[in-house]
């Protein structure tokens, strides 16, 4: 038997064919028919069958940390809810959920909260991953599309990559670019990034930019594009905003970006020299207090060329988790609705509550995640349901979040985990099933929508998560809208809405896919949408057709922030490491994944690390007014002076080793609510 599924890491959403060997072991390969990865896997997508025990899985209900069962816990978090809407309003309850739940999961958590709940205080992990590029496209396009295809980044004769440490987070992605640029040794790479990565290796130009300076540097390349006629006037005429994105351009032209004038005029030359120019953003650009305007400078420069939805050409923001692109899809953030509709759109409102024959719908844009933590301190959120994610570690200022959970009223929590920092203060916990165990599909970054497929039942009386928000729903009165018996049926009702979002102007449209049969949908190979009766895949804005109420594409005037004041001394850079996954519950079972590099570490420049008397691999309290964390010290230059960078990966247990997030500022960015993780103010002292 072989079952072709995807692996459940990063957003490249490379498919996986597994064997198992009918003695509970089981071998995993890169799937050569899945058009992401073409049989590629990386360092972690190899490692997965080494990763499937069952130690710490959560195998019962448990309530008040006692174990008990299926009726017991639901029919008392039902109770609780409701007793919590009707006491209190349907915003005083809340779902954080994640851009690792299956789409069939997240449809179902949306479902709930939105039009069966009646508030819009649903969001998600991903907020903290891609939210501002979701709100760059928004503003840019009128709708949270990607334009392109992978293939561009193979197609392009310039790559630009802002904020992107590919080689890493997004391997075979990178696998991809590095094959295309060795059969095509002129094709030009360059990357744009405050720190040396994994992926300067393959850049001919590393601009070491100055952290933040993005919207800079944009800004003039687009002065620069316009002032030497590298416009492209046919397809500026399908766009509102030039002249004031331009001007905007003009008044930051000299804003520092740390770069030399050479290098400046080196970018500037590719773009101008080059037609085919694709820019990858991710991470770097999104994570930041001005992330939203980050992404619009990129996309400006190219609407103003033209420079997109045509072969080797556009901007092309990458995506973090398996499903980040799949939670958009269902309206899993708090200010989206279903289907990319619009939750402050009263006739879009209206078709989804005719549709799911609803009792009510939220009626407003619900609380994004830090806002959402913030109700739950302040008490305004009485009750919360965590599913897949464990914010007690993750969140920005963490510390702050466990102390708000510890004194929340109701704390539910769906994990596979038996103890996790946020499990450890639930009310009440149910067994999740995980990878391998779960039926139903998710999107990558480039749109392409692919099965994920069980290849094992789920040990104990662990439940796949849209099993148990049904039963939540039947036990609240809802169950004529939550029956479904398989993920094959939520796919289809999701697939007939998508036709009728299609019909009010959405981009995203699946009706191909209505009434997809149980067989079909057993069968169903990877596909990108849009998927209609008329047209399958493909790229967007070629023809300078846009989601706006004109139809124009828009350029965005931006202008650079100022740098957030602060007496501390280090500026705090965060990210992913090659081999290891969010906080490790999976990649962590894993020898080989764990040999790469083995602890929590500060990257320090040596100057930095002379002049406050840290030795190489001496062990370094980093520390703000947030918390502290424990770092081994790594004196190196791929760091600028000034500058730390530290991965997320590590949670410390109950310790403060390696717990990045404690000290993650919540600062967000006013349009997109992105917090601004790659720059919290520290300070350093040897252990
Ligand atoms: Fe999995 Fe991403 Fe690696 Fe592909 S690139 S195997 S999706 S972690």
């Amino acid at each position: 038997m072989t079952v072709r599924s995807t692996c459940p890491y990063c957003g490249v959403g490379c498919g996986v064919v597994i064997r198992p060997d009918g003695q509970g072991r089981v071998t995993v390969t890169g799937d050569p028919d899945h058009p992401a990865n073409h049989g590629r896997l990386c360092s972690k997508g190899s490692a997965l069958a080494e990763t499937l025990g069952l130690d710490g899985r959560l195998l019962v209900p448990r309530i008040a940390g006692k174990d008990s069962d299926w009726d017991s816990a639901l029919d008392l978090v039902a109770q609780r809810f409701q007793h919590c809407i009707a006491e209190h309003g349907p915003d005083s309850v809340a779902f954080y959920v994640s851009g690792q739940l299956l789409t069939e999961d997240y449809y179902v958590a949306n479902k709930l909260m939105k039009g069966f709940i009646g508030s819009a205080n649903i969001d998600t992990n991903s907020r903290l991953c891609m939210a501002s590029s979701v709100a760059g496209h928004r503003r840019a396009f009128g709708s949270d599309t990607v334009p392109g295809q992978y293939e561009d980044m193979e197609l392009a004769d310039v790559v630009v990559l802002v904020g992107s440490n590919l080689a890493w987070c997004h391997p075979v992605l990178y696998q991809r670019l590095a094959a295309a640029k060795e059969r095509r040794p002129e094709m030009t790479i360059i990357v744009i990034d405050p720190r040396q990565t994994a992926t300067c290796a393959l850049a001919d130009l590393h601009l070491q930019i100055t952290p933040g300076a993005d919207v800079a540097l944009f800004n003039q390349l687009l002065v620069a594009l316009a002032d030497r006629g590298a416009l492209d006037p046919a397809f500026l005429a399908r766009v509102d905003g030039f002249d004031e994105a331009l001007a905007a351009a003009r008044r930051s032209a000299d804003a520092p970006t740390g770069l030399t004038e050479r290098d400046l005029a080196a970018f500037v030359g590719l773009w101008l020299g080059t037609e085919r120019v694709v820019t990858v953003y991710s991470q770097g650009v999104n994570q930041s207090q001005q992330g939203t305007d980050k992404v619009n400078a990129i996309l400006n420069c190219h609407l103003a060329t033209g420079r997109i939805g045509r072969p080797g050409m556009g901007p092309f923001s990458v995506t973090g988790q398996p499903n980040a692109m799949g939670g958009r899809e269902v309206g899993g953030l708090a200010n989206a609705l279903t289907c990319h509709l619009d939750i402050e759109n009263a006739v879009h409102r209206q078709a989804v509550q005719t549709f799911w024959s609803a009792p009510t719908m939220a009626g407003q844009a619900g609380l994004k995640a830090v806002d959402m933590f913030r109700a739950v301190e302040e008490g305004r959120i009485k009750a919360i349901w965590i599913i897949c994610t464990n914010p007690a570690v993750s969140m920005p200022e963490a510390a702050r979040i466990r102390r708000a959970l510890a004194a929340c009223d109701f704390v539910v929590v769906s994990d596979c985990m038996a103890d996790t920092d946020t499990t450890r203060l639930a009310d009440v916990v149910f067994p999740a099933a995980t990878w391998g165990e779960r039926e139903g599909s998710v999107t990558n970054s480039e749109r392409c929508i692919s099965r994920q497929r069980a290849f094992r039942a789920s040990p104990g009386m662990a439940r796949q998560d849209w099993r148990i928000l049904a039963g939540v729903a039947a036990r609240m009165g809802w169950s004529h809208a939550f029956s479904w018996s398989s993920s094959a049926e939520i796919f289809a009702e999701f697939a007939a809405l998508s036709g009728v979002a299609a019909r009010l102007g959405s981009d995203f449209d699946i009706s191909a896919h209505e009434g997809i049969s149980p067989a079909r949908y057993e069968a169903l190979a990877p596909f990108v949408w849009p998927a209609t009766a008329e047209r399958q895949g493909g790229r967007f804005f070629g023809a300078g057709q846009f989601h706006t109420p004109s139809g124009k594409g828009r350029m965005v005037p931006v202008t650079p922030a100022p740098a957030p004041v602060t007496d501390l001394p280090f500026r705090l850079n965060t990210g992913r490491i090659r081999d290891h996954w969010h906080t490790m519950t999976r990649t962590g079972q894993s020898p080989r994944l764990s040999a790469h590099l083995a602890e929590p570490f500060l990257e320090i420049h040596p100057e930095d690390a002379r002049r406050r008397g840290i030795e190489p691999a001496a062990l370094v309290w980093v520390y703000n007014t947030h918390g502290r964390a424990l770092l081994r010290a790594l004196i190196t230059d791929r760091v600028r002076p000034g500058e730390v960078f530290a991965p997320i990966h590590w949670t410390g247990e109950t310790s403060a080793a390696g717990r990045i997030a404690d000290l993650v500022t919540a600062r967000v960015d006013p349009v997109s609510g992105q917090p601004d993780s790659k720059a919290a103010a520290v300070d350093l002292q040897a252990f």
